[in-house]
């Protein structure tokens, strides 16, 4: 199948004296440049599901998202160019103008269904998922946030892509699949740290652990989740976290996307002034 990104995402170290005070080493994985379109996990998630539908049969992908969903937009790109018809069910009502996210899947064809709060919750029953499939056809319906096994399984091969030695693989976590994967693809007595972007991130631990089950039919214990840094929730933001964003720019040159990865950096930095590496210890943080 034709690749919609470029594989492997580059690595490349990045100084910054509030690390270097506590001997920690860092280098970005940078997912965030394999594509212009759809971010680097989500391309790495939506890739073997792809395969999946293709080699079943399907013309047409189906999932779910909120109105600011990645996701959403992610697989409305990939459905564009990989030619597979789109169908993005939104939770909570339609709302004119339609915001950059919902006017970008609209743009790359998607169709666009709304289920009201009650219903969206029991998006993965039978009855509703039906009921979508005769509205719109035989779908290949993909889960919220786009995480299930053959999604764990790309983001495994992440790893793999990462050719110098290190000791910690950080990501920002939404719905644990990223983390799933990474920590499934470490060796030896490497760890994985996932930073939740959401409040009440403890639900996670059991995400992870299911969609490692469903991927490798194991799961790995070299893994934690700090919910620390969620700064009020999904999508929330707090003036600290905004001004880290603006001292990163102008620091480093890059501006970190403030719903995932700004956090996870946030965090990370965080944790190394407050001593939570070991000195000498060499991290690789993934920008998706
Ligand atoms: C979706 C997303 C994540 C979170 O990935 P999960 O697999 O849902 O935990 C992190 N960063 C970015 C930029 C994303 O779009």
């Amino acid at each position: 199948m034709a690749a919609l990104a470029t594989l492997p995402s580059p690595l490349a170290e990045l100084r910054d004296e509030r690390l270097e005070r506590r001997g920690v080493h860092l280098q970005l994985k940078r997912d965030d440049l394999i594509s212009r379109d759809v971010p680097g996990n989500k391309w790495r998630k939506l890739r073997h599901n792809l395969e999946a539908a293709r080699h079943q049969g399907f013309t047409r992908l189906l999932t779910f998202g909120g109105a600011y969903s990645n996701h959403i937009r992610a697989t409305a790109a990939a459905g564009r160019h990989l030619g597979f018809e789109t169908v993005g069910v939104i939770r909570g009502e339609a709302r004119r103008p339609l915001n950059d996210s919902l006017a970008y899947a609209r743009a790359h064809g998607m169709a666009l269904t709304y289920l009201d709060r009650a219903t969206y919750r029991r998006k993965t029953e039978p009855a509703v998922v039906a009921e979508l499939t005769r509205e719109f056809g035989p779908c290949y319906v993909l889960p919220e946030g786009g995480s299930n096994g053959l999604a764990v399984r790309g983001t495994a091969e992440l790893v793999g892509e990462i050719t110098t030695g290190f000791d910690v693989l950080c990501c920002a976590t939404g719905t644990g699949g990223t983390l799933a994967g990474i920590a499934a693809g470490l060796r030896g007595p490497q760890r994985a740290l996932g930073f939740a972007v959401l409040n009440g991130g403890r639900f996670l631990d059991d995400e992870v652990r299911r969609l490692q089950l469903e991927a490798f039919g194991t799961v790995t214990t070299n893994w934690d989740i700090d919910t620390g840094f969620h700064f009020g929730g999904y999508a929330k933001r707090r003036p600290a976290l905004d001004s880290f964003i603006e001292a990163f720019r102008d620091r480093h040159g890059i501006t970190l996307d403030w719903v995932y990865e700004a956090k996870m950096l946030y965090g990370l930095f965080a944790r190394a002034e407050a001593g939570g590496f070991e000195p000498g210890t060499r991290v690789v943080a993934v920008l998706s």
